[in-house]
């Protein structure tokens, strides 16, 4: 067990990268702004590529100001 692991809102600075062909620091960019959330992806600061995306949900107390 990590301690780490304990955060839930850790955000991934780090992902594998084929292009690069390791594991790369990387750069969140918000790509599209969604009726029920937002999706987000992830830059390799290496070679600019997206390597991933995230999808986040709107909360409870956002939905509201809806
Ligand atoms: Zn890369």
């Amino acid at each position: 067990m990590r301690e780490n692991h304990q955060y839930k809102d850790f955000q991934a600075t780090r992902l594998y990268c084929n292009n690069c062909g390791s594991s790369m620091p990387v750069k969140e960019r918000l790509l599209l702004i969604l009726p029920d959330g937002y999706l987000y992806e992830y830059i390799c600061t290496g070679c600019g590529k997206a390597v991933g995306d995230k999808r986040v949900s709107l909360s409870r107390e956002d939905k509201i100001l809806f």
